[in-house]
């Protein structure tokens, strides 16, 4: 598993990590499974959310005894992200968690609170050791100049964005913005959640030859597409073991020029959209 800085001030963190939306939703144990079976491939990067239901308490379980190996990243909600409640959510998310501390905290979304105030508590977090840094998820780069404004260079650990192979509008703007700054790109829904592209579908059938080159996937070489680029990894999420150990295996190809404008070709960047496509 190949790793990556996490922004400029981060640690060394893997590329491909776990996504866990949804995750409460099936087989408790196969969900805590394939969290395992991850993190013995080396996907150690776990990111959730309050939002997430009972994913934290999942979670929870699959990490017990092997904490200090992991980089877990939780996300308040804009709804609960002023100063106070930017703070006592996290402190549930850490008792869900069983963890004195999360790695990374990140602001969901921007909502109606001040970006100071969320700020000032993610300061205060970190101060109290419960976090070791911050950051934010679907910030284009007009928010991201803001929060710049508001926190100054190298305080911005992530900005965690929609990246899959038919949507790549970050590339226009906000990988550039990132990387300027030195804040790491998080890739989630990197299979497009639920609309990978099939195998009978003209992009999906250079994916296949790919990856036959390389005895690999279809999904494994759309990992390696997106995480290309420095600064980004991305974390695709997995409800079984094999799917997880699969996934992880990602993390070791390296793709070549041709390929890459291969895919480039396959799945067309598009225009810039006027707003950030979300989920
Ligand atoms: P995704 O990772 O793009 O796709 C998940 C789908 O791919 C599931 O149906 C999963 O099936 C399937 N899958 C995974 N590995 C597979 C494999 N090796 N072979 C075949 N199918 C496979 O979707 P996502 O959950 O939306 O995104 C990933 C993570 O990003 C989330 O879980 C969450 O942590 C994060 N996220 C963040 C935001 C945000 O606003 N910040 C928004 C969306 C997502 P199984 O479950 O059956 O394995």
């Amino acid at each position: 598993m190949q790793t990556k800085k996490f922004g400029n001030n981060g640690p060394q963190v893997s590329v491909i990590g776990q996504g866990t939306w949804y995750l409460d939703r099936g087989d408790r144990k196969a969900a805590i499974s394939a969290l395992r079976s991850g993190i013995d491939a080396g996907m150690t990067h776990i990111d959730t959310a309050e939002m997430y239901g009972d994913a934290e308490l999942v979670i929870a379980d699959a990490i017990a005894g092997q904490r200090d190996r992991l980089y877990l990243v939780s996300k308040v909600l804009p709804s609960n992200a002023s100063r106070r409640g930017t703070i006592a959510a996290c402190e549930r998310s850490l008792k869900r968690l069983k963890t004195d501390r999360l790695d990374c905290y990140l602001l969901h979304w921007r909502g109606s609170y001040p970006l100071a105030d969320t700020v000032a508590a993610f300061d205060e977090l970190i101060a109290a050791g419960k976090i070791r840094s911050w950051g934010v998820s679907n910030f284009d780069t007009e928010d991201l100049d803001e929060l710049l404004d508001v926190a100054g260079e190298g305080k911005i650990a992530c900005n965690q964005v929609l990246y899959h192979l038919q949507e790549r509008a970050i590339e226009h703007a906000v990988i550039p913005w990132c990387d300027q700054h030195g804040v790491a790109v998080v890739a989630y829904s990197p299979f497009g959640h639920n609309e990978f592209p099939s195998p009978s579908s003209k992009g999906g059938a250079v994916l296949q030859s790919i990856a036959a080159t390389h005895m690999a996937t279809a999904r494994q070489v759309a990992l390696s597409f997106l995480t290309r680029v420095s600064s980004v990894l991305a974390i695709p999420k997995a409800s079984s073991a094999d799917h997880a150990a699969e996934n992880a295996a990602a993390g070791d190809i390296k793709l070549n020029d041709s390929e890459i404008a291969a895919l480039d070709k396959a799945f067309p960047r598009g225009p810039k959209p006027r707003g950030l496509p979300m989920l």
